[in-house]
């Protein structure tokens, strides 16, 4: 008997769907969408990507700790939790004068965004009030500011938004039937009032997840799901890789397969068409091969040549030749209506990086082709 050839039809609605803006995605559609053909599924999230993005623009951000280690939250993948060794130094709140100095060097160097991180649990008062300084100050050298506190609550919230800060990051980590088992000192409830509260001040946000912390397939799914929700969704999705770092709990978990993550990345395209979906920690980890599919899937936004908080990042060096190599440039946009403001001055940056560096080629192959007689 002939084996019946496979069908041939084409799902002319998964494939055909224009990319709409929903807060009511069902689990079982996002699983839907990660259960697509990997060729489809990128299909489609390149189809919703160049609807509302430049398809090979990458927005760039630089980050400083500004106060590392001995965080009371036992969050189990990260160096910074107080409650596992991993021989992290602790460090105290910076001082405003080194912040400012750091942010004015962040601008001479061509930065015009300054994210700050300090990992706490929540603010304390005493802090806040030296945090609205370093926010105020930062914002007066004409920099865009960006920070990642920890929870807070309404009036805190407020208080940063009148100093001047433009975006909030708070990760939601995992799903909420996972959460649990990542983190015990805070709830999911207690992310989502942060996110409210942020929301509610006028900041913007920041939010999204860690994969490969062991979790089910259908957390990922419910990861995006509760990221979809959001009203608007957040301007920047950060979708982190678990980088295991040896001394917490998740040092040994098994490494998520890389597709997977480039699905979720995908998936997280096609559920939030218009927002920078940032391919963040663990791309030290990921070759380039895996970065270049991330883009492909969507991933429009990452780091750029400075260290992420406490994790390695990848060296400047080799974003500059990953750039080149895949036609990307940095993403420069004077306005945007409702997602990242674009770091015009570090973009300008990097394309003078990726100037220098051909250049530098360029004489190298020069010098290589031309005859010295000084040396015969
Ligand atoms: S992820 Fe943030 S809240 Fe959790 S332990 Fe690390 S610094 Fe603290």
């Amino acid at each position: 008997m002939t084996p019946t050839p496979p069908s041939c039809a084409v799902d002319t609605q998964n494939l055909a769907t224009p990319s709409e803006v929903r807060h009511d995605w069902t689990l079982d559609e996002i699983e839907a969408l990660f259960a697509l053909p990997f060729n489809d599924l990128l299909f489609r999230a390149q189809r919703v990507h160049r609807a509302h993005f430049d398809p090979n623009a990458v927005q760039v951000s630089t980050l400083l700790s500004i106060k590392t280690g001995a965080c009371p939250e036992d969050c189990k993948y990260c160096p910074q939790s107080g409650h596992y060794n991993t021989g992290l130094g602790r460090e105290k709140l910076l001082e405003i004068e080194k912040v400012v100095a750091q942010a004015r060097a962040a601008k001479d160097a061509g930065a015009s965004r300054f994210c700050m991180g300090a990992a706490w649990k929540s603010p304390r008062e005493r802090d806040l009030k030296v945090v609205l300084e370093m926010v105020r100050r930062v914002k007066a050298l004409g920099l865009e500011t960006c920070m990642t506190l920890g929870m807070v609550d309404g009036e805190q919230a407020g208080r940063l938004a009148e100093a001047g800060l433009d975006y909030y990051n708070h990760n939601l980590d995992t799903s909420p039937e996972y959460y649990g088992e990542i983190i015990t000192t805070r709830s999911y409830a207690d992310r989502l009032a942060t996110l409210g509260h942020v929301r509610d001040a006028g900041m913007k946000v920041c939010a999204g997840g860690i994969l490969g912390m062991g979790e089910a397939p259908r957390d990922r799914a419910a990861l995006l799901q509760q990221l979809a929700r959001l009203e608007p969704h957040p301007e920047s999705v950060p979708i982190n890789m678990l980088v295991k770092v040896p001394g917490t709990p998740l040092e040994a978990v098994d490494d998520l397969d890389p597709i997977e993550f480039i699905r979720a990345i995908a998936v997280a395209r096609i559920l939030m068409p218009k927002s920078h979906v940032r391919l963040s920690a663990g791309r030290e980890q990921m070759d380039d091969s895996t970065q270049a599919l991330a883009f492909l899937a969507g991933a429009n936004s990452i780091f750029y040549g400075e260290r992420l908080l406490t994790t390695a990042n990848p060296q400047a060096e080799r974003d500059r030749v990953l750039f080149t190599r895949l036609g990307l440039h940095p993403e420069r946009r004077d306005t945007c209506v409702d997602d990242d403001q674009v770091q015009t001055s570090v973009a300008a940056r990097v394309e003078a990086d990726l100037a220098r560096q051909a250049a530098r080629k360029a004489a190298a192959r020069a010098s290589e082709l031309t005859y010295d007689a000084s040396q015969s």
